[in-house]
């Protein structure tokens, strides 16, 4: 008998814009479906478990396993490291299990051009305000760091269009809904694309503007 392979399921998005959380409805919802642990060299949050939510390396470790070839992907982000294991994702897809990674633009590209049959999902808030209160609302972070995320996110906005689909992520249900209905048929996820596309410009001009006034 043989399996079909499972799906490789890209997904990024603005910090803040809910990803963990939609993936983690997605996978309490649907059996079949696994999350790609990465690997980073950032430091370990309150609350994080090696090997549930990273594998925390040193930069020693990362940059060997880079000249070993373990990484499908990796890059520097805020001046840490973070890749994707290759031979995990390889071994769930071979067992029929569509895999979930959530990863950021830079490493989403060279798994766009390694595997053209990615399923690549970008998801975006509902506006700028939406954003900017929910980077606010975790209270975890410095102005100075909500700044910075915000001018990533100006940055980021630039390659949204490089995915085949954008999801705006208002209900959380409606967008495991989406995602799931996109792993079954992928067909229509430019229609998704194209549609929420001009949302993304008004985003970014939002963001710059609160930018520009200084709050953050
Ligand atoms: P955080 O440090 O907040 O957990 O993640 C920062 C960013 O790194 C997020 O945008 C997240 O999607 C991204 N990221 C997490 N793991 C990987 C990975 O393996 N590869 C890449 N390229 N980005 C990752």
């Amino acid at each position: 008998m043989t399996i079909e392979r499972g799906k490789l399921i890209i997904i990024s998005g603005f910090s803040g814009v809910g990803k963990g959380t939609v993936i983690a409805r997605l996978m309490e919802e649907h059996k079949g479906f696994a999350f790609s642990v990465s690997g980073t060299t950032r430091y370990q949050r309150p609350g994080e478990i090696d090997g549930v939510h990273y594998f925390f390396l040193s930069r020693e470790e990362f940059e060997q396993g880079i000249r070993e070839g373990k990484f499908l992907e990796h890059a520097e982000y805020n001046g840490n490291y973070y890749g994707t294991f290759a031979d995990y994702v390889d071994q769930r897809r071979d067992e029929g299990i569509h895999i979930i990674l959530d990863i950021e633009v830079q490493g989403a590209m060279q798994v766009m051009r390694r595997c053209p049959d990615a399923l690549s999902m970008f998801l975006i808030p509902p506006d700028a305000a939406t954003l900017v209160h929910r980077l606010t609302g975790r209270g975890t972070e410095t102005r100075e760091q909500i700044r910075g995320r915000l001018e990533q996110a100006v940055r980021e906005s630039a390659e949204a269009e490089k995915y085949r689909a954008i999801l705006v992520n208002d209900q959380i249900q409606n967008t495991v809904n989406e995602i799931y209905g996109m792993v079954q048929d992928p067909s229509g996820m430019e229609a998704y694309r194209r549609e929420n596309l001009p949302r993304v410009a008004v985003i970014r001009d939002d963001l710059e503007k609160i930018l520009n006034l200084g709050e953050y």
